[in-house]
């Protein structure tokens, strides 16, 4: 990789710590200067739109993705919530009034927003510019210095991001550190005042037993096997399985709350088939594999594990199945799919979509409930009891009813996992509380000294009721 990311010496990366942790504690001033941090995230902007062909063309050598796709997933949706931010700005760090009894009303009781200090951010390969500038824009509005780590997997795009920060930012406040696994254990060895990692649940381990010695806090974005159900009585069969076969397909199914496996009425898994043949025809007429509008695998290492799961699964094939040998692998149904086969291990995060039958909603609720909580859960129905019965009888980071994925696309939602899936939460005001300490604060006047005498030796056991 280091042919096109140069990485940072290792020896760099405690003095860019040290620099950062001397800024935040000398510059008293900037922690609270506002137009400042409008300025900066005005600048984060403009480091995205005045490059966005650079990006896309980053994009397209680390992930094939098509242009279309970083401008509306990546590009488009880091801009209207940066700018969304320094709009909301004022009124996120505005001290929070609270409403105590009224004889605590005289100490002015209020909620202080203030940084929590120097942060570490750490970004996976899927979404590499979102992932990792989304959560820079909630600790610049915070006003947290930060280092940001974009996944050595997406090597063009993080040397752009190691190009351009130093242009766009202020590099007291904002720096890029690149490399692998050594650089990264050199970061998680300093202290930090937040990590804000997402990635799989297996780095997230090491990234919190390591903020453990520090005390430090995280927020874990992670992933895991997202599940959609759809509840063929009472839905529109093809516009679920259009829907469905977008969500798997778009990014070539690297996307943590793709749909991973269907749960689907059993007596309608045939029909359902022959309408996710229909979309497909539909959405690649020429085949996925002459496609512009179909991307490809990001690694080697990523294209030979999915490869593996299709050679390992005892289930049938029935729409797709070709690749072109290096990159690109079709989106591929397979059907009845049992309970133990491979591609019901792990999170598939590639197009493959197993079709699991079941015989009751019932059965779909215990089926994701014996297993570790989803980051998304998809139900298709449009019946309230069925709803109703999906949100109360499981758990998952996000639920969605007759769609995939539009949930991320509501920015004033929180995004975030629960259990396996992580923990802490992303977009707009989610992200910048995440990154702000909330700072309890009362003023008491002399005048309520009248309340207070109470507290004072000699005790009485009679006023302890006052
Ligand atoms: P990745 O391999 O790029 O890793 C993520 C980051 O961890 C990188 O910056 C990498 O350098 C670092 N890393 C890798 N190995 C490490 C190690 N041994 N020690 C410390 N750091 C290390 O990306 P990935 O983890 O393959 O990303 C895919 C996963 O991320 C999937 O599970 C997906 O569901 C999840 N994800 C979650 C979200 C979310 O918002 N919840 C978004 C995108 C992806």
């Amino acid at each position: 990789m280091a042919d096109v990311l140069p990485y940072t010496p290792i020896d760099e990366i405690s003095q860019i710590h040290a620099a950062l942790r001397e800024e935040f504690r000398t510059n008293v001033a900037r922690r609270y200067d506002l137009a400042w941090r409008k300025q900066q995230l005005a600048q984060l902007v403009a480091m995205v739109s005045e490059n966005q062909e650079a990006f896309i063309a980053a994009l397209a050598a680390d992930l094939k993705k098509p242009a279309f796709e970083v401008l509306a997933g990546e590009i488009g949706s880091l801009i209207a919530r940066t700018q969304r931010a320094a709009q909301l700005l004022d009124e996120w760090v505005a001290p929070e009034r609270v409403s105590p009894p009224p004889h605590q009303q005289a100490w002015s009781p209020e909620v202080l927003k203030g940084p929590k200090g120097v942060v570490l951010i750490i970004a996976p390969w899927n979404y590499p510019l979102v992932l990792l500038l989304q959560p820079l824009s909630g600790a610049i509005a915070a006003g947290c210095p930060a280092v940001i780590k974009p996944s050595e997997i997406a090597q063009h795009h993080a040397a752009l991001i190691g190009e351009l920060v130093p242009k766009y930012l202020d590099p007291a406040a904002y720096r890029v550190v690149n490399g692998g696994v050594p650089e990264i254990t050199r970061l998680l060895e300093l202290k930090w005042d937040h990590i804000f990692y997402t990635g799989n649940s297996t780095v997230a381990r090491i990234i919190a037993t390591a903020a453990a010695k520090h005390l430090t806090p995280l927020t874990l974005e992670l992933g895991g096997k997202s599940p959609v159900v759809v509840d063929a009585e009472n839905t529109d069969l093809r516009l679920a399985a259009k829907r469905i076969l977008w969500g798997k397909s778009t990014n070539s199914g690297q996307i943590c709350v793709a749909p991973d496996y269907v749960l689907i009425t059993r007596s309608a898994q045939d029909e359902f088939i022959a309408a996710l043949k229909e979309a497909y025809q539909t959405f690649h007429p020429h085949g996925a594999l002459e496609s512009d509008s179909y991307g490809g695998i990001v690694s080697k290492a990523h294209y030979d594990r999915l490869q593996g799961l299709i050679a390992r699964t005892k289930a049938q094939v029935v729409l797709g199945g070709n690749t072109d040998g290096k990159r690109v692998i079709e989106p591929t149904v397979f059907r009845d799919v049992e309970d133990n086969d491979a591609l019901l291990e792990g999170e598939i995060f590639g197009p493959l979509l197993p079709l699991v039958p079941v015989d009751s909603m019932q059965e779909a609720i215990d089926f994701i409930s014996a297993r570790p909580h989803p980051l998304a859960l998809y139900v298709f129905t449009n019946k309230p009891e069925v709803k109703k019965a999906f949100i109360q009888g499981t758990q998952s980071g996000s639920i969605a009813f007759n769609d995939v994925m539009t949930q991320v696309s509501v920015s004033e939602l929180p995004f975030s996992g629960i259990g396996e899936s992580g923990y802490g939460a992303q977009y707009l005001k989610y992200t910048f509380d995440g990154f702000t300490h909330h700072r309890a604060t009362v003023d008491v006047p002399a005048s309520s000294e009248d309340i207070l005498a109470v507290r004072y030796p000699p005790y009485s056991r009679e006023n302890a009721a006052k």
